[in-house]
């Protein structure tokens, strides 16, 4: 049987996050939720035979409606900058989630979709249809009314502990405050946007545009160690027991539904499969990276030694700032020496055309249209002259708003129903913040390149034909390796001359330059390697570990004690500040994954010669962006590569010298 060919999906407003007060908000909000259960009603109330008509498409509808419930107002509960529309956005989100959870356990539509005849469909509606009734099994839908009651009010409290866990970290913004001669090694612009107060102190915060400079570059030793003290104690101690709560929360459902803890639960619809099967991968790379680790450790404590004579190891407030030294000294390359190449804007200006290119779209500014705060812009998404998508940037810090970097699906666009809607949410230098020119660091570039992935393959797959196909079905385990892929393109000499300019001169960035930055780059990669692996261990020790009485200082303290190049800083908490352990639980490993696959995929276009060459980049969008999840990755990896995911390229990088 043939898809029917729609066109394209018509525009709607994400009417949630534009509401103007929380009265109004509330009244969007609970119609939109009426309007979900008078669509579960009629599957519900639906007589005779079950079919695509009159079962799947209303539940696919349902779907996606109450999937903009949850993300809208999880978006505005993250970037709104009014509090009673935050905290509106909050109790809206715990709603919807409520509902969301409740319909995973109602047995009566599970049976309806179940009763469904799909032998005659295409392989992409019969895949949407087993993932519906793979995540209904995995609810716990076909258990008894008992566990099933026990089930929904553990779901209900995870998500309320999780939502506070977050909210403690958010909030909780740090600062020291240093005299102007404790600056030193900073780069002039960071400096000059931080001017002493009226005490003659300056204040310096726990965000990343203030953390991340002086972690790298502030040479003394005190403002290092005190700001990563303050860093790395963010929502302690308040959060130790909302951790142990959401840990032994989890772990009690994931018990309920037979499942030995809740890291085997929640890898048992991802790539990866099991629990066991993630710890094996963390292990192989570990032994990997292991001795060039080794290697860059030398090399930094050696370093410290010039400054700190006879230091036997190196802090953990050591470990950004020597790896910066010895790029700068021993690899010629100082990353300050970039910034002046990448300006907010032209930045951006370059991303936009080099993802033109690729992917053969344009974007279009919007003006006029309401946002949530000013400084949003808004940009729709082209394809020759059909329009693709909308999506809203959010990319400068203010208060009370979200502090790192994200893409947040807001509308799910499904062939001839909806076009998707995205937005990014990021913390970047602000060229309207009067501080003179905002110049980025490099890996901030790099994360503006790879949330803009996600925001692009959010948007290029919103033609698939189901909301279980869209964007959302991806395996988590598959979701990074485009955004991490998009990376490699600012690293590429022929993707910076497009756009990386000084600020000052115009000079193009020289090849020289980058060839000193990707040399200096890949020394200290098998140590952050490293580190993602530690992060990765935790999170799994996390929700391996039987939850009663769990020390997590302890359990903190073990996952170091495993990688014994990334000291521990006594009497710092990390795991109070480590958003993922809500988000992602026991899947960080997700990452790492997703980065062999990242650099598998890469492979193909590095072979091709330039990396703006488009029929690479148009195959893959048509063969993998495109699909959304039509497919299990690991087949739209294979459609794309003519073979099996290798662990080869990864490894490859992991030895390379840049
Ligand atoms: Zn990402």
């Amino acid at each position: 049987m043939s898809e029917p060919q729609p066109g394209p999906g018509r525009l709607s407003s994400p009417k949630l996050l534009f509401a103007k007060t929380p009265t109004e908000f509330n009244g969007r909000f609970q119609s939109d939720l009426a309007k979900c259960r008078s669509v579960l009603k009629k599957i519900l109330k639906t007589q005779g035979p079950r079919t695509i008509e009159n079962t799947l498409e209303p539940f696919d509808e349902l779907s996606r409606r109450l999937e903009e419930l949850l993300s809208q107002p999880k978006f505005l509960f993250d970037v709104h900058p009014d509090t009673a529309m935050r905290q509106a956005g909050d109790e809206a989100y715990q709603e919807a989630d409520r509902f969301a959870t409740e319909l995973s356990l109602n047995r009566d539509v599970y049976d309806a979709l179940a009763a469904l005849d799909v032998s005659g469909e295409t392989s992409a509606t019969r895949f949407a249809v087993k993932k519906i009734l793979r995540d209904f099994h995995l609810a716990g839908v076909d258990r008894d009314d008992a566990t099933r009651a026990r089930v929904k009010a553990l779901r209900d409290e995870i998500t309320a502990i999780g939502q506070e866990f977050d909210k403690a970290i958010r909030e909780d913004v740090r600062s020291i405050h240093v005299g102007p001669a404790d600056l030193e090694g900073l780069p002039d612009d960071f400096v000059k946007a931080h001017p002493p107060g009226d005490d003659g102190t300056i204040a310096i915060t726990t965000n990343y545009p203030d953390s991340v400079p002086v972690f790298r570059y502030a040479r003394k030793d005190s403002v290092r160690h005190d700001l990563m003290e303050e860093y790395l104690n963010r929502a302690h101690p308040a959060n130790l027991e909302v951790l142990a709560r959401l840990i032994a929360k989890r772990d009690e459902l994931a018990r309920l539904l037979d499942y030995d803890h809740f890291a085997d639960y929640i890898t048992a619809d991802k790539m990866i499969g099991t629990a066991a099967a993630a710890q094996a991968f963390v292990s192989k790379v570990a032994t990997v990276a292991e001795p060039r680790a080794q290697g860059d450790v030398e090399e930094l404590l050696a370093r410290k030694r010039q400054d700190v004579p006879g230091a036997q190891a190196l802090e953990r407030w050591d470990l950004n700032y020597y790896t910066e030294l010895v790029r700068a000294e021993s690899y010629a390359f100082d990353a300050k020496r970039l910034r002046p190449y990448f300006e907010f804007r032209k930045v951006l200006d370059g991303l936009f055309g080099i993802t033109s290119r690729m992917f053969g779209v344009r974007y279009r500014r919007i003006s006029g249209t309401p946002v949530w705060h000013l400084s949003v812009e808004v940009y729709d998404l082209y394809r020759g002259r059909q329009r693709l998508g909308r999506f809203y940037l959010d990319l400068h810090p203010r208060k009370d708003k979200y502090t790192h970097a994200a893409a947040a699906g807001l509308v799910v666009g499904t062939a001839g129903r909806r076009l998707p809607q995205a937005a990014l949410m990021c913390n970047f230098p602000d060229p309207e913040a009067g501080h003179g020119p905002a110049l980025m660091d490099f890996s901030e570039v790099e994360t503006l390149f790879h949330e803009f992935g996600h925001l692009l393959h959010g948007l290029l797959s919103g033609g698939v034909r189901w909301a279980r196909n869209a964007f959302g079905g991806i395996e988590w385990d598959f979701i990074e390796a485009p955004s991490q892929m998009l990376e490699e393109w600012v690293r590429d000499p022929e993707v910076l001359r497009t756009f990386a300019v000084h600020h000052e001169t115009g000079e193009p960035v020289s090849a020289d330059l980058i060839a000193q930055m990707r040399r200096a780059e890949a020394f200290g990669r098998a140590y952050e390697v490293q580190r993602q692996l530690l992060y990765a261990t935790l999170s799994l020790l996390y929700y391996t570990r039987d939850a009663a009485n769990m020390d997590t200082t302890a359990v903190l303290r073990e996952a170091h004690s495993r990688f014994p190049l990334i000291p521990h800083f006594e009497g710092t908490h990390f795991q109070c500040n480590f958003g993922h352990l809500n988000g992602y639980s026991a899947i960080y490993y997700t990452y790492m994954w997703s980065l062999v696959i990242a650099k598998d995929l890469f492979s193909r276009f590095r072979a091709a010669g330039s990396l703006l060459d488009p029929a690479e980049a148009e195959r893959y969008r048509d063969l993998i962006l495109g699909r959304g999840s039509e497919k299990p990755a690991a087949e739209l990896i294979r459609d794309f590569l003519g073979r099996e995911m290798q662990f080869g390229p990864f490894e490859t990088w992991l030895r390379e010298a840049g």
